[in-house]
């Protein structure tokens, strides 16, 4: 249920409504946005729908929200929320380049691919230390010693970094060097994780998984809010669907959904999208013509010995290319790269 103050509520009214939920013991989630203060009730919703909301001092209405999801829709609250991580914004008018390697391999070839990507114009390093992979056999990541190394680049560069956490029990030490923490697609329904990182301060990139719904992403962000962590960003990553030529379908439909469902920002991967450094650009462009938040690319000195996922990757030509592109297209429609 959404509680609506009237505008002008004074503090004292809002405090009020918060306390009388919590004393039925509901959680109180204050929204405060530019013309109206909405206070989402999430609970036991038989103990609070029949409390007589409307004879409380400032408030306006109280409305169920008829939606699975309840403090990521854009129900509980219309405006975009911006998503800040130090100076970088992230939803809004703005538009995200998040850009590197699949997996964190040598602190040089991470520190030369940095450089690159903040010089072309990119706002977000990426890497993964741990990685999900479909092998046992095939290289896991380099663990703390890549996330070390991701914090180098950081300080040779300044930009922020994203990287995965797969195991609630690294929570803990990748919040330590990350800026942003990414739940990857096949972790995307991992609850346990989801609720370790609702209690984080720490931004998390949560991803689709390649078999759920957009309803389901949408849930598993309301797992991270709902725990106290609103600074959340959604990734659309590719599904599978029956085509084999991509290694899955982008959803393109997914933006235009996500944005009329929800306040959070949501980017797009267009490199596990496709698994086809070919396809990049087009799909980079196709994502922002469509209103996405931002990008994140997998990036390579030398896609050919990359450790994980080259055939994906572009070279940096190929994203000295692509980011002339996206800067063209996003000022003709009213996006802002920094
Ligand atoms: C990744 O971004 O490193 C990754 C493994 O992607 P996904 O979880 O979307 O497969
Ligand atoms: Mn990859």
């Amino acid at each position: 249920m959404m509680i609506i103050m009237k505008d002008g509520a004074t503090e004292e009214q809002i405090e009020h409504v918060v306390d009388r939920l919590e004393s039925v013991g509901a959680q109180a989630h204050v929204s405060r946005g530019k013309y109206k203060t909405v206070i989402g009730a999430i609970g036991d919703r038989e103990k609070f729908i029949t409390l007589p909301w409307e004879a409380f001092a400032g408030v306006e209405k109280a409305v169920p929200i008829l939606k699975p999801f309840k403090l990521v829709s854009r129900e509980f609250k219309p405006e975009d929320s911006i998503i800040e991580v130090g100076p970088l914004k992230v939803g809004g008018d703005q538009f995200a380049v998040m850009a590197g390697p699949c997996s964190v391999e040598t602190e040089k070839l991470l520190i030369d691919t940095a450089k690159l990507i903040k010089k072309e114009g990119g706002s977000v390093l990426r890497g993964g230390a741990f990685k999900p992979r479909t092998s046992p056999y095939s290289f896991q990541g380099l663990g703390i010693e890549g996330l070390k190394m991701l914090a180098a680049a950081r300080e040779e560069t300044g930009l922020p970094v994203v990287t995965e956490v797969m195991d609630p029990r690294d929570v803990e030490v990748v919040g330590e060097y990350a800026d942003i923490m990414q739940i990857g697609a096949r972790n995307m329904q991992n609850f346990l994780l989801l609720k370790e990182v609702g209690q984080q301060k720490k931004t998390i990139l949560l991803k689709r998984g390649f078999c759920n719904t957009i309803e389901e992403l949408l849930m598993a962000a309301e797992y991270i809010v709902s725990g106290g962590n609103s600074s959340v960003i959604l990734c659309e990553r590719g599904i599978r669907t029956f085509e084999t030529f991509t290694r899955n379908t982008l959803d393109i439909s997914a933006i235009p959904s996500v944005h009329s469902l929800s306040h959070l920002p949501i980017i797009v991967d267009p490199s596990h999208a496709s698994g086809r450094s070919e396809l990049i650009e087009s799909l980079s462009l196709a994502a922002l013509a469509a209103g996405a938040d931002g990008i994140m690319v997998e990036v390579h000195p030398k896609p050919e010995e990359a450790w994980c996922d080259g055939p994906q990757s572009l070279d940096f030509n190929g994203f000295a290319h692509l980011m002339r592109q996206v800067k063209s297209l996003a000022t003709s429609i009213g996006k802002k790269l920094d």
